[in-house]
């Protein structure tokens, strides 16, 4: 592969290091050459001199002359180059006092590098991206109380007095919780009352509390803890999936294995990754309520200093328990021994952006690099996870019922053809009746239309006119809340025109299909005096949002929430016994190879939402097709029929997990380069046995954000290393600079 040769087995020198050591090379000391890899979109180490004697561990975090600046990279485990003379070598300029990377962790990096063939130096960058993880934090002063009173005593005095406890609190944070100036507070410490103290900028995280608040297991619960935590007791890698329905316990019983993981000894580390940021903060507290303590959280969403925070406490092996979204994967640990993926066939684990992986894959390959075990979590596995399990490869334990025996919704279709909406509505008769029935009886529903905005679709009803993103062939999604219309792709927002662009027809642009703002004015109208909520993205921005509407369906406040499939998952509200699917044949319609295992695995978690506590739920799809296998195995509750001809329809085609897939996107604003660059790169396709390259083809959406974009699909045995095939294809085509090339291996997109 692309020169990423690591040699493993290096000890790596643990703890700190003297800070800062600065390296003098004036001497003419005996020096050797160390490899070190930037965070930068590079392919290979570069060769530097360091001090025979004081020669940095692999895994050390040095500062070296890279052009014309000094960059952190990492001492990287290869051989050194001796071809190039030692005169053309720079040296190191220094080692950063901080730990260096753990054997494991740089050995994972390489190997995700040449999986995903991203360089290993972008790669890299994801574990360096904390920020300003590596320098020191600079010490605050905080105050405390001393008891005793100042000698002269105003209002303003008292005011900081109250405000200050036993926790330090900075001048600025007392001042502005009493509501007076710095010189208050400082005052005060010059008159004795208070004590200056230092605050530690990244306090520790407390130590999980092991035995603490662990629930009695039932026998089922019982059973599928002790076969999770037998490989981890003995230390060895086993990838196991807990297959258990909605609400059956499941993440009590892993929590049992974190708890036995962590165990083991007080260096242990153990990450949880959870699919959506949405559910972080109540997730959160789950954990430390289980614990007694407080997990490391990793997620887009916190502040530079927290995640400061995480990431030196991870790598220090101070934070044992880490909580975090897909990327908490690349944090420093020294010690991870369980990684736990929950609802491990979610489609959030898989990163679009800068280097394509997918979280799930790269932990089980973590894990099994590494020899120890992981978890996956899931009511509705993916295909990969079942077909691993058929196969011996994968180990399983299952969670058949509800925990006490809370009963499964009931799950009926609604054939929209026999049993339509009146006109300019979207809510069957038969919906509209289940809807009415629980209002009376004072129980929630959730209408659920996993579709942003009012219409997907506006269209001129003069000349048919669709309209459509000015640099990309995307249909835009009209907003009402906000009188827009956007890209979802994009990003792209307009103001609604009053005329057709095309014919200039004042009035005559109309909405086709429903959003869930369209389906809330449809439910308005029907039940004005019902406490509706509705919950999405863009009509609850943040996070904060999003919480205090789900905690208000929790509480029971709101009567009938509608909800794209942030309301889907993981969620737990007691009172809800009904939900309607306003379009269950949505996910159907872009028709890649996953859409029906999508369509069944989100609808599952959808109706999964009914009837979670003492009363029973049931669910209603309206769909026009009721006789596809999705709606009928969900009917019928028959999970393994609906796999079975999945996993039928898989093989056939030899498509994933029974064959590998990679995809190549080429993309750029010079069309004929484009078009030439494909041509090229099909013709130097090299023959193999068991691949077959399909393509160049003009992507679904051709135009995206401006540029034309081109795609191959690269199929290939099972057996057969599609990396090694990409390796010797890609690189006989030079792009032209105006053609970008992107690899992804295991596509999920493919738009
Ligand atoms: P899942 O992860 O499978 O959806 P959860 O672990 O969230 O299920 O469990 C569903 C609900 O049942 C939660 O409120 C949980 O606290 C409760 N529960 C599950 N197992 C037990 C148990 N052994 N003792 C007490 N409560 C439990």
């Amino acid at each position: 592969m692309r020169g990423n040769s690591l040699e493993t087995g290096h000890r790596i020198k643990r703890g700190r290091m003297n800070s800062p050591m600065k390296f003098d090379f004036s001497e003419k000391p005996a020096v050797q050459r160390v490899k070190v890899l930037f965070p930068l979109p590079l392919f290979k180490a570069y060769d530097y001199l360091a001090p025979t004697e004081d020669a940095p561990a692999p895994g050390s975090f040095v500062r070296a002359p890279f052009g014309p600046r000094e960059i952190v990279g990492v001492v990287w485990p290869e051989p050194a180059d001796a071809s190039v003379p030692v005169e053309k070598l720079k040296a190191i300029a220094d080692v950063i006092d901080a730990p260096p990377l753990a054997a494991g962790m740089v050995d994972f990096i390489a190997w995700a590098a040449r999986y995903t063939m991203f360089p290993a130096g972008s790669v890299l960058r994801m574990t360096m991206r904390s920020g300003d993880g590596l320098s020191a934090p600079r010490a605050q002063t905080g105050y405390v109380r001393t008891g005793d009173a100042p000698a002269r005593l105003t209002p303003q005095r008292q005011s900081v007095l109250d405000a200050a406890g036993a926790d330090p609190r900075t001048a600025a944070d007392l001042a502005a919780a009493a509501g007076v100036s710095d010189g208050v507070v400082r005052g005060l410490s010059r008159a004795g009352a208070l004590r200056a103290v230092e605050i530690d900028p990244d306090p520790p995280f407390d130590p999980p509390d092991l035995d603490a608040n662990g629930p009695d297991l039932s026998e089922d619960q019982q059973y599928a803890a002790d076969g999770l935590t037998a490989p981890i007791r003995e230390g060895r890698h086993q990838a196991l999936l807990i297959d258990g329905v909605t609400g059956s316990g499941k993440t009590e019983v892993y929590l049992e294995a974190v708890a036995a993981a962590l165990a083991r000894d007080e260096t242990v580390q153990a990450l949880i990754l959870i699919p959506e940021i949405a559910l972080t903060a109540p997730f959160l507290k789950r954990v430390e309520e289980r614990f007694n303590a407080a997990p490391a959280p990793w997620h887009s969403e916190m502040t530079s200093a927290a995640r400061r925070r995480t990431w030196r406490r991870v790598a220090e092996g101070q934070a044992r328990l880490v909580v975090g979204a897909r990327s908490a994967l690349f944090l420093p640990f020294p010690n991870l021994k369980l990684i736990v993926v929950d609802e491990e066939h979610d489609g959030a684990y898989k990163q679009e952006d800068g280097v394509i992986y997918h979280a799930r894959d790269l932990a089980v390959a973590r894990g099994a690099r590494a020899g120890f075990p992981v978890i996956l979590a899931s009511a509705t596995p993916s295909l990969e996870s079942v077909v691993n399990i058929d196969e011996g490869r994968y180990g399983a334990v299952g969670l058949p019922s509800r925990f006490a025996d809370a009963a499964m919704p009931d799950i009926g279709l609604v054939d929209m053809r026999e049993d339509p909406p009146e006109a300019g509505a979207w809510l069957s008769p038969s919906l509209v009746a289940e809807v009415n029935a629980n209002l009376s009886a004072g129980e929630q529903s959730l209408l659920f239309l996993n579709r942003r905005g009012y219409a997907p679709l506006t269209l001129c009803r003069r000349c048919g006119h669709k309209m459509t993103a000015p640099d990309s062939d995307t249909m835009l999604v009209e907003h009402r809340f906000e009188n827009r219309l956007v890209c979802h792709h994009t990003g792209f927002s307009m103001e609604k025109p009053e005329a057709c662009p095309n014919c200039n027809a004042v009035g005559s642009l109309s909405p086709c299909g429903p959003g869930i703002e369209r389906v809330a004015e449809e439910a308005r109208e029907r039940w004005p005096d019902a406490a509706i909520g509705v919950l999405s993205s863009d009509t609850a921005p943040g996070a904060r949002a999003v919480r205090e509407i789900l905690a208000s369906m929790g509480d029971g406040e709101i009567d009938i929430l509608i909800a794209t499939q942030i309301a889907a998952k993981g969620h737990h509200f007691p009172d809800l016994t009904l939900v309607g699917v306003v379009d269950a044949d949505l996910g159907l319609a872009g028709g890649d190879l996953r859409a029906a295992e999508r369509t069944y695995q989100l609808l599952a978690q959808v109706t999964g939402r009914a009837g979670r506590a003492e009363k029973p739920g049931r669910a209603l799809l309206q769909t026009y097709q009721p006789d596809a296998a999705v709606f009928q195995a969900l009917k019928n509750c028959d999970r393994n029929a609906f796999l079975a001809a999945e996993a039928e329809g898989r093989k056939r085609a030899g498509f994933p997990p029974y064959g590998r897939l990679a995809a190549i996107l080429l993309r750029g604003r010079n069309e004929p380069a484009l078009h030439d660059a494909a041509r090229a790169l099909r013709a130097a396709a090299p023959a193999g046995d068991g691949i077959e390259v399909l393509g160049p083809a003009r992507a679904p959406i051709y135009r995206l954000r401006g540029e034309a974009r081109m795609r191959f699909l690269v199929k290939a045995r099972r057996d057969v290393s599609i990396q090694a095939y990409l390796d010797d294809w890609l690189p006989k085509v030079k792009m032209p600079a105006s053609v970008r090339r992107v690899v992804d291996i295991d596509p999920y997109s493919f738009l």
